[in-house]
Order: structure tokens, then C-alpha cells, then sequence
């Protein structure tokens, strides 16, 4: 196996992590080195996981045991539109995503160095090459940000950098996808239009449009819409595997098109062809979509979207830790070092700078 300590150039900056919901059940640290879940600093560094989009998410559960429970319990209760659990009131969601970006901020302070909030691709690149993790913040379902985007102009400043306007849930900007498998991604209307107001101030702002969880007809109004690269910072390939969590073809074409990315997400519900939570899921089948997303989109748009602590990982990836697994597999099946370099972080760091402008 690849030593990780000696090779930095390999370091992963990866596109979706829900370590801070996983935090708020309050049983482990983001600094101790814990068994429970997917993400924290020791697993990181043993890892070679150099930082990552770390996700604001107010949940409309209540939490589970484990992030397998929680995603089970989700794609049970999101599956049929006619009987989702209720989208958090305005109110509701700005009291949990302020408890959640100040516990990163805590985090910040307590690591001493360790870990820092990035509001720069340079800053990310920084942190990269000298093992500071690098943390992205990231707001999946935008139901703290109010119609006036008030919240959004604080949050900004506070230091987001990168929202999905929806989770598989709707809410005042658009349509998230249900869970059901199969099934096409092609399910509700667009965006409203406070949610196209929201494509423009995030252009305007300098964050990242996240498309995953967000419905077809949303996917193509912000395609016409947005003047920055299309990410989708945690989804699959749905010629693969026939969740409406994962990108059609056309899709493909389109965030190809803009020169954007895909983070390749490693639920294993969402990589499987018969869409089953099944930890004994082989590295082979995450591979699979590393190789389709690169011959659709080039090796320069495909990057890594884990998902860890927020979903079903395989049971030989296990955590954080078991990273270098995935790369060595990679590298079996040929992916070189430039190759990986980009999949590892160098993608990311390309897209994010065009969309931050610095
Ligand atoms: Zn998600």
C-alpha cells in the first residue's frame, strides 16, 4: 500500500462529507481519533484526505444510531414525494445551520493549525500541501436562506463558499429528487423564482451551485442560467446505476460542457446496479464509475464526493482511513500519477478557483 505520509501530491480534497450533523450526536470529537462513523482528523491524516466540502444539513428526522441508519431512514422516508416528512421552517433551519457552522469554527480553533476554513482555492492548494485539513463550507438544502437572500449575503461573509440549493426535499428555491429505485432524475418542476435569484447572487458571490439532490428541471435552469462551471459535488453515473440521485448521460454532457465536475459518491446504494445499501460492495463497483465518469466528462472532471458520515460506505473502503485502498486499486487499473493527482484533488482545486475567481 501506498505510504501516505510520502505522498502529499496524492492528497484527496473530496467533495461531500456530513461529519457535522454526525458531531451533533454529540458521542465523539472531530480531533480524537473515534471507531464510530466515517471522518474525523486522525482517520483523515491516516487517510491521506487533505479536506473536503464539509455540509450544513438541517435534518427533517430525528437523528439515527450510525450514518448507515440515518441514510437508511432517509431514502426510506424520501422515496415518495406524496409522503416526504416536512422541509424545516426558515427559523428552525437558521438555528441548526448556525449551531453548525459555529461547531466548525470551534473546531478550527480548538485544532490549533490543524484545521482551517477555506474561503480560496489558493487556501485550499495551501492547506493541501502543508497536511492542514481543509475545510469547505458547504450548505446542502438551503432552507436557513431566506427569499431575500439576507442570510445567504452573512453566511458568505461567515465564510460559505459553496450551497445545494435543495436536498431531496422541496423548499422555496426548488425540487430535490426522491430516493426510489430505479428511477430518472426527471421528477418535479424547476426552480422558483426565488431559487433562480440564488443561482445569480452565488455568481455573482463566488459559490459553488451544487447540483446533486437537485431535480432534472432544476439541473437545466441552472445550466442556463449560471456562468460557472456545473459541479455535481457528490453523484454517480445513472447509465450505472438508475438512482435519481445519479447524472444522465445529457447531464454528463452539460457539467462536460461548462468545464465543471463530478464527485464520485460512495454509497453503495448509489453505485450498485440494483440500488441496495449492501456494505459487501466491492471497490471494483466504485471504480466502475470512475472509469464511465472519465471517459464521459475527461480525467480533468472527475473527483472524489465520499459522502462519509452521511451515508453507506463499502465495507472494504470502511472509513476515512481506508482511502489509500481506493487509490491503489485505481492505480492497478491504470490511472497513472497525473491521473490521480487530478482525481485526488487537483480537479477541485481547478473548478473552484474558476468559480471563486481566486
Ligand atoms: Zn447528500
Amino acid at each position: 500500500m501506498m505510504n501516505v505520509e510520502q505522498n502529499r501530491d496524492l492528497s484527496i480534497f473530496d467533495g461531500h462529507n456530513d461529519v457535522l450533523l454526525a458531531l451533533r450526536k454529540g458521542k465523539r470529537t472531530f480531533l480524537e481519533r473515534s471507531d464510530e462513523g466515517h471522518l474525523d482528523l486522525p482517520r483523515a491524516r491516516a487517510g491521506g484526505l487533505g479536506g473536503g466540502f464539509c455540509a450544513v444539513f438541517v435534518p427533517s428526522l430525528p437523528p439515527a444510531d450510525d450514518p448507515a441508519g440515518d441514510a437508511r431512514a432517509a431514502i426510506a422516508a424520501f422515496s415518495d414525494p406524496a409522503h416526504f416528512p416536512p422541509t424545516p421552517e426558515l427559523g428552525e433551519a437558521q438555528r441548526v445551520t448556525m449551531a453548525m457552522m459555529a461547531a466548525l469554527f470551534r473546531i478550527e480553533e480548538e485544532s490549533r493549525g490543524g484545521v482551517k476554513v477555506v474561503r480560496t482555492a489558493a487556501e485550499v492548494d495551501e492547506c493541501l500541501r502543508t497536511g492542514v485539513f481543509a475545510a469547505l463550507l458547504h450548505i446542502e438544502g438551503t432552507e436557513a436562506i431566506d427569499s431575500n437572500l439576507d442570510a445567504l449575503e452573512v453566511f458568505y461573509r461567515a465564510g460559505l463558499r459553496s450551497l445545494g440549493p435543495v436536498w431531496s426535499r422541496p423548499n422555496r428555491f426548488g425540487h430535490g429528487v426522491p430516493f426510489a429505485f430505479p428511477g430518472s432524475p426527471d421528477r418535479g418542476p424547476g426552480l422558483t423564482e426565488a431559487g433562480r435569484a440564488l443561482v445569480r447572487a452565488c455568481n455573482r458571490l463566488g459559490v459553488v451551485i451544487d447540483l446533486s439532490h437537485l431535480n432534472e428541471r432544476g439541473f437545466w435552469d441552472v445550466a442556463a442560467l449560471s456562468d460557472a462551471p456545473l459541479v455535481a459535488t457528490h453523484s454517480n453515473a445513472h447509465a450505472l446505476a438508475p438512482s435519481p440521485r445519479n447524472l444522465t448521460d445529457r447531464q454528463l454532457d452539460a457539467i462536460k460542457e461548462s468545464d465543471g465536475m463530478v464527485g464520485v459518491n460512495f454509497h453503495v446504494g448509489f453505485l450498485r446496479d440494483d440500488g441496495k445499501s449492501e456494505p459487501d460492495t466491492g471497490l471494483d463497483v466504485m471504480a466502475r464509475h470512475v472509469d464511465y465518469l472519465a471517459e464521459r466528462l475527461g480525467i480533468d472532471r472527475v473527483g472524489f464526493g465520499s459522502d462519509f458520515d452521511g451515508a453507506t460506505m463499502p465495507r472494504e473502503l470502511g472509513d476515512a482511513a481506508g482511502l489509500p485502498r481506493l487509490l491503489d486499486l485505481l492505480r492497478r487499473r491504470g490511472y497513472d500519477d497525473a491521473a490521480l493527482r487530478k482525481l485526488a484533488h487537483e480537479n477541485w482545486v481547478r473548478v473552484l478557483r474558476k468559480t471563486f475567481g481566486t
